[in-house]
């Protein structure tokens, strides 16, 4: 299913994103996890590409295992960092060989050895320059990244709103944010990006804070700013691992339960691969699909 008629007739779609196990790790290790996630019976899942440069063979290898072993709809994150032209065709090529129909599309972050990598020697310089090409050359539902916040190679927030809006229309269905810890950012931003003419589903991405260190780790990396509320709530929890997972999703329960409440589009669950406690938060929000 293309997920665009999927936002069109659901609200909120719940969606999970995966990442897969690093190349030191058996592939069947994420299996065993795929079966308690569709348990929860989340609308459709997402696998990320690159997992730090690594495992990018295995998104669509796991992907098309999802759509065709656990009967769940997916949708393949790929990056165009790096590649040449014909592994871009290829990667199109293999998404719709294997029956896939979904992609987000990414332009990627710099190679991690090479910090000052020059996008201008890139096939695609931005995202909006892959998209077009995917639009042109297949028949994916294609899905790209928006940032509440601004993206942190933006120096205006307004720059970098008014790059998404020529992204959307370059041919995108609809949008996943990056992860956010405040709603009131989040709303903002819409607000702006309708005011700018960006009319798709925009659905949010929530990381519940499972370990405060990492978390930190994420949201320096992503420039995701961390609210007073967490920030108190990390330095007290956060030198006990069983407290900090129990006060993590509380404060990711009662951010999904704000959204739901302002009317978003959908939810997308930053798993970290952890089917329990996604389970719990779902649990707690009485959002465990029948
Ligand atoms: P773009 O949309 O190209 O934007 C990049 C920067 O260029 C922005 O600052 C933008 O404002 C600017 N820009 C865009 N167009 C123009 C223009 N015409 N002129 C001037 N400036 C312009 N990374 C991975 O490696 N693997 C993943 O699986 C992955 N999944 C992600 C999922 C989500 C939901 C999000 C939000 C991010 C994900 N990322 C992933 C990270 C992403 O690859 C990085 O954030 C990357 O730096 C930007 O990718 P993009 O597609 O947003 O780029």
């Amino acid at each position: 299913m293309r997920l665009i008629d999927l936002f069109k007739t659901k609200k909120p779609v719940i969606s999970f994103e995966i990442f897969p196990p690093k190349l030191d790790m058996p592939l069947d290790s994420i299996y065993d996890k795929l079966e308690d996630f569709k348990k929860l019976k989340p609308d459709f899942i997402s696998v990320t590409y690159g997992a730090g440069g690594s495992a990018k063979d295995r998104t669509i290898e796991i992907a098309s295992k999802i759509k065709k072993d656990y009967k769940i709809e997916s949708m393949a994150h790929f990056t165009c960092v790096g590649h040449s032209k014909e592994e871009i065709d290829s990667l199109i090529d293999s998404l719709e060989n294997e029956g896939l129909e979904n992609v987000l599309a990414l332009r990627g972050d710099p190679p991690r050895d090479q910090p000052d990598f020059d996008f201008s020697k890139n096939v695609y310089q931005y995202a909006s320059q892959l998209i077009e090409h995917i639009k042109k050359r297949s028949n994916l539902c294609i899905a790209a990244a928006a940032y509440a916040e601004g993206h942190v190679d933006s120096p205006r927030i307004k720059d970098d709103l008014i790059n998404l809006k020529n992204k959307v229309d370059t041919g995108v269905d609809f949008l996943v944010t990056q992860l956010f810890f405040d709603n009131r950012i989040f709303y903002d931003f819409l607000d702006r990006a309708i005011s700018l003419g960006i009319t798709c589903p925009v659905t949010p991405g929530i990381m519940p804070v499972f370990r405060a260190d990492q978390i930190k780790r994420i949201a320096s990396l992503c420039g995701a700013s961390i609210p007073a509320q967490l920030v108190i709530i990390m330095d007290k929890y956060g030198g006990n691992p069983d407290d900090m997972l129990k006060a993590g999703i509380e404060y990711a329960c009662m951010q999904i339960q704000d959204l739901i409440d302002n009317g978003v589009d959908g939810i997308h669950l930053l798993t970290m691969n952890r089917a329990k406690s996604t389970r719990k938060i779902l649990e707690n929000l009485n959002l465990l699909q029948k």
